[in-house]
């Protein structure tokens, strides 16, 4: 259990896609998006600490579905004080014209810019939501016989 000690804050550790186990190796097979066939793709094994990392189908589909929404919530962040500057008449309303299809539009394009990042983070939630913690290179093995 030596690799307990000095693990980075579990939420950064998720962010930057390390194991949920000694939260030091990097989870997925390749560092960089491409190619997207393999965005999702995870290591076998924790290459620090042996932790199984594929387990069944962990796609993480529901949290991406629940992360996309969000982020098209967050899109109301930039896509409202722009409206609002970009206005030329204060008397109409947003239901008025067409601010809510292009707000829609910009929306799904920066979801589908972010796509494969958000499918990454849902991969990491799921793993530190599902998997089993704390478990060592050994007691895998174990299980896994
Ligand atoms: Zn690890």
């Amino acid at each position: 259990m030596s690799t307990i000690e000095n693990k980075p804050p579990m939420l950064i550790a998720c962010l930057r896609m390390r194991c949920p186990n000694c939260r030091k190796g990097f989870v997925f097979q390749n560092k960089s998006i491409f190619p997207l066939g393999k965005t999702t793709a995870l290591k076998e094994n924790c290459t620090v600490c042996g932790q199984k990392l594929v387990s069944e189908k962990n796609n993480g589909q529901g949290i991406n579905y629940a992360l996309t929404m969000v982020v098209f919530l967050l899109n109301l962040l930039w896509y409202c004080p722009l409206y609002l500057a970009l206005k030329k008449n204060p008397a109409e309303h947003w239901y008025e014209n067409d601010s809510m299809m292009w707000y829609l539009i910009s929306s799904i394009f920066v979801v589908i810019i972010l796509q494969p990042w958000l499918m990454r983070i849902a991969r990491m939630m799921y793993l530190y939501l599902y998997n089993s913690f704390g478990q060592s290179a050994e007691t895998t093995a174990d299980n896994n016989k």
